[in-house]
């Protein structure tokens, strides 16, 4: 959905249509739809049209603010990742080409050569901000967000421009969200999942959640006065650890694969609320898992939403034999437009690669992982997920990732990486995946560690554990 629509539109119907329900509970306390839509009128003129303001922030009403202040004036806003380094965010400027960045006091250091507003100057900008009225008609403002950077590099990926409420309605196609929701969004707001969840929440007339920083007990407890909880799945993971169960209609988990693991234990102690989102930055959304799907045949990540499409092809662009694994390829109205770097994904007869493997089942998605992170063992094909979903079974066991790492005999032999279990040894764990999968699944290396190294939307990174391996 266009982010004019559902910015500016949004606060400003908003305000018309119940203008004293909170529009956003935050750390700092509540705002409602009058209120956001009368402050961002005020801040919109800090920004000059087509001005490239880069987002540096947490979750809090400033990261809104600013976003829909942008789309009133016309400014294009570039979501930047917190938990890039300040080598890759200086890139990243360069690359984006930012005139202006917001941020959170404590990045004030990381870009000093780029003009900023500080979040905590934001109570003076919207005081002292004149109240005449903005250009009825600004410029098109563009959102840039960028990709995770799991891959390489992080990539800008430049959102498409749909004019219509379509895509909002493809979601909600599959996800019961309903006006007047209480939605807490703990996922990152930078990121396409948190975004996802904003937009849609400002559709309905939602009331969002936000907190800076993530805490499961707090979480939990915000919960309580929810009715929907957008997650990534290391977080719900954190969640299950404590022991507060408040009663939510819906928690919707994306990002990342859902352990079947987690999502057992969710629906079992939260009820049949859980869905899974299976998407990325550049397709925006594949498929959802309804609770019951999952109750169903566990590890789906379900079908797509209305008017999307799915195709599973072999190398040379064919359909795959019914219930084969391939290529997944995606068509909707939210595919993006292309990297800020000229570049795309690879398309195929209008739809487009989401860079990952998997099978369908009775109509039912099963994502078996990234294309290029598949192992080739012996010259057999080993699905990471597998593996990991398999030991994730194991007592104790809270975190697992699998990866391939280079090996002179086999080409790739496996590496485990494995969280949690105090007790457990090597053998232990290779002798059960012995007895479970195929013989060129079982990991030669096993390694017990700590935490997984993870980027700020939870996402496990695979390159970093290989080079420190
Ligand atoms: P980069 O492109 O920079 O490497 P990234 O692809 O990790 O970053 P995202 O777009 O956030 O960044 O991640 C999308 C990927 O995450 C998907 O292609 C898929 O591999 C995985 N993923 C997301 N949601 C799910 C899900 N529900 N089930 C399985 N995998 C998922």
């Amino acid at each position: 959905l266009h982010w004019d629509i559902t910015l500016a539109w949004g606060y400003q119907t908003g305000a018309g249509r119940h203008p004293d329900r909170a529009a956003i509970i935050d750390d700092d306390g509540v705002l409602t739809y009058a209120e956001v839509d009368e402050r961002t009128s005020r801040l919109a003129h800090a920004f000059r049209p087509r001005e490239r303001v880069g987002l540096l922030c947490r979750n809090g009403r400033a990261f809104i603010e600013t976003m829909t202040a942008c789309t009133k004036v016309g400014a294009d806003a570039v979501l930047l990742n917190t938990g890039l380094s300040r080598g890759q965010l200086a890139q990243v400027a360069q690359d984006q080409k930012i005139d202006r960045l917001v941020a959170d006091r404590e990045f004030a250091d990381v870009l000093p050569d780029v003009p900023a507003f500080f979040t905590d100057e934001f109570e003076s900008l919207i005081a002292d901000g004149p109240t005449t009225p903005l250009p009825r008609r600004p410029p098109r403002g563009r959102l840039i967000i960028l990709t995770s950077g799991t891959t390489g590099a992080p990539k800008g990926a430049r959102r498409p421009e749909p004019a219509s409420l379509a895509p909002a309605a493809a979601l909600l196609s599959r996800i019961p969200l309903r006006h007047g929701d209480v939605i807490s969004i703990t996922s990152p707001l930078f990121h396409a999942w948190g975004l996802a969840a904003f937009q849609l929440g400002l559709v309905l007339g939602a009331t969002l959640v936000l907190r800076r920083r993530f805490d499961p007990a707090q979480a939990l407890q915000d919960a309580g006065k929810c009715t929907a909880m957008f997650v990534v799945p290391v977080m719900l993971q954190r969640m299950l650890e404590t022991s507060h169960r408040p009663k939510l209609r819906i928690i919707a988990s994306s990002g990342s694969a859902l352990p079947p693991k987690v999502a057992a234990r969710t629906l079992e102690e939260f009820g049949p609320v859980l869905y899974n989102l299976y998407g990325s930055t550049e397709v925006s959304w594949a498929s959802i898992a309804t609770p019951e799907e999952m109750l169903r045949e566990p590890g789906t990540a379900g079908k797509p939403p209305l008017g999307t499409r799915l195709a599973i092809v072999d190398d040379q662009g064919k359909p795959v034999a019914p219930g084969g694994t391939g290529r997944i390829f995606v068509g909707n109205e939210m595919l993006f437009d292309g990297y800020t770097n000229g570049t795309s994904k690879e398309s195929l007869d209008g739809l487009m690669s989401t860079g990952d493997l998997g099978y369908l089942k009775d109509g039912l998605l099963f994502v078996a992982g990234r294309d290029d992170e598949m192992i080739v063992s012996g010259g057999e094909n080993v699905y990471p997920h597998d593996v990991e979903d398999l030991l994730s079974t194991l007592d104790g066991v809270t975190e697992v990732a699998v990866l391939g790492v280079p090996d002179d005999e086999w080409g790739q032999r496996l590496a485990a990486f494995v969280v949690g279990a105090k007790t457990l040894t090597a053998e232990q764990v290779r002798e059960h995946v012995k007895a479970n999968l195929a013989r060129y699944s079982v990991p030669r290396d096993v390694f017990f560690v700590d935490e997984l190294p993870r980027n700020a939307a939870g996402k496990v990174l695979k390159r970093q554990l290989r080079d420190d391996h």
